[in-house]
């Protein structure tokens, strides 16, 4: 594919400023909402080939989020992209000032395969809102969608205006070449870091929505069963193959015990079978293999169950766990949790403070004291009080990283500030200013 030509395209459009007014971007989104509602079946059988899942939970964990996402920006954009009136500072009288939301121009972004949909058509969504033109690269592991992703949209979008580009490392490395206006890249860590250093070459903006080993800290003052009940959920929905999953548990010692058989509980209640359309398989044979060599079997508290044919793992809690043990050294995205116990809540938070800074925290505790103390003293991409993952539910909350788990933040508002650049712009009088700003500067002027 001539890549440059593509974005040669796309910028020549982009030049026609057709981009720019609000009902063109309007209708691209309306557009896009009608073709992934006609084409939901096309998109569930190929979630249902690429992870094993139902229809319902691809609707909620896919479709209803771009549903959402549309919604906000068809009732939002206008007021969004309005230039916002700003105060005047007597140096600048008469004058008024505003800051007009300009669009970046063309766009690349780049996604990941566990949620396949979203995580490629949410900043798409967002990039179209500001005003830009866009190419999207879908993660090619999840096969099946990003084909249908590709008919979807390179059918029924201008090239020049919306294009999908598919392919593995080789073809992303050509694509990098290519100079952007913004690059949104979701993915690992280990590859944020290369995007970041392509991008630099060209100094292209980026946001990097990245990953990292996300605590759930439960205290003696959780309740108990709730806390359960909502981990078990956030940790085994895809298999544990989701960004803002918990990664890992830090029990209070005293409690731990009694927490753990809530766990086991609830993991029995939800029932995650084998073969079941309501647990999703492992993507692939690679990160099968990765995962089973993470469970030490002498360290399994439930689970543990694994088959490689249907790259099956049973949702499994590791009891005993320590920091140095192999499962505390990587992000685990996988159905594998880790109980670690602490004594003193502030050690404990100590030491995560030591850590790299994760996507998201999350604190199970009905304590002032210490919902307090996590949220002034742990740095994080976002999280939540007494739940998981829900935060990124909310589109008036920005969703990003922070340090490791990546830098930049959409969703929302956010999404549209993240693809556009705040112009300044002064707009002064004719007439009225001060004598002193002009040379030659005698000592009369500077005795004013
Ligand atoms: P990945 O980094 O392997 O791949 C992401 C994208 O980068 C894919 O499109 C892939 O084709 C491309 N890519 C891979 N290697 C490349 C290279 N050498 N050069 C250029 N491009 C390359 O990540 P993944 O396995 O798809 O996703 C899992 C990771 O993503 C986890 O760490 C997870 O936490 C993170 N994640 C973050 C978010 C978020 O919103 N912050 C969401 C989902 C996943």
């Amino acid at each position: 594919m001539d890549y440059t030509q593509l974005i040669e395209n796309q910028r020549e459009f982009f030049r026609t400023h057709q981009t720019k007014d609000i009902r063109f971007r309007k209708e691209q989104l309306i557009k896009l909402q009608k073709l992934v509602s006609d084409n939901e079946k096309a998109l569930y059988e190929a979630i249902h080939k690429d992870f094993g899942k139902s229809a319902f939970d691809t609707f909620t964990t896919e479709i209803s989020i771009i549903n959402k996402e549309i919604k906000y920006f068809l009732r939002n954009l206008s007021q969004l992209a309005k230039p916002e009136r700003k105060w005047t500072n007597l140096a600048n009288l008469p004058g008024s000032s505003r800051v007009y939301s300009e669009p970046l121009g063309t766009v690349l972004v780049i996604g990941a395969w566990n949620y396949p949909i979203q995580l490629s058509l949410l900043p798409a969504i967002s990039a179209i809102a500001a005003g830009n033109t866009v190419i999207l690269k879908p993660s090619e592991i999840a096969h099946h969608t990003m084909l249908v992703i590709q008919n979807l949209i390179n059918q029924h979008f201008k090239p020049d205006f919306f294009h999908v580009c598919i392919g593995g490392v080789e073809e992303t490395t050509e694509i990098l070449k290519q100079k952007f206006d913004k690059i949104f890249f979701t993915g690992s860590t280990q590859v944020g870091k290369i995007i970041y250093e392509a991008a630099a070459k060209n100094l292209t903006p980026v946001v990097l929505e990245l990953g990292g080993k996300s605590p759930a800290i439960v205290t003696a003052d959780a309740d108990l069963e709730v806390a359960a009940r909502r981990i078990v959920w956030g940790k085994f929905i895809n298999a544990g193959q989701t960004c803002v999953a918990p990664d890992f548990v830090l029990a209070e010692e005293k409690i731990k015990d009694h927490f753990l058989d809530y766990l086991r509980d609830y993991i029995k209640k939800f029932d995650y079978k084998a073969g079941s359309e309501h647990y999703a398989q492992i993507i692939n044979d690679k990160n099968y293999t990765r995962l089973v060599q993470l469970i030490d079997r002498g360290k399994i508290y439930f689970g543990g169950n694994t088959d490689p044919g249907t790259r099956y793992i049973e949702p499994t809690v590791l009891d005993n766990v320590n920091w140095d043990d192999e499962v505390m050294r990587e992000e685990i995205f996988g159905p594998i949790l880790p109980v670690v116990s602490y004594k003193y809540f502030r050690e404990a938070m100590n030491h995560l403070a030591q850590l790299e800074k994760p996507l998201a925290a999350y604190l199970f505790s009905n304590n002032p004291e210490e919902i307090k103390f996590f949220k002034d003293n742990y740095s994080f991409g976002g999280g939540c009080i007494n739940d998981v993952m829900m935060h990124l539910s909310n589109d008036a909350l920005p969703f990003g990283g922070v340090g490791n788990s990546g830098m930049g933040n959409y969703h929302g508002k956010y999404g549209f500030e993240a693809f556009s650049h705040k112009k300044a712009v002064l707009h002064r009088k004719n007439w009225g200013e001060p004598a002193i700003k002009y040379p030659p500067y005698t000592a009369k002027k500077l005795s004013l």
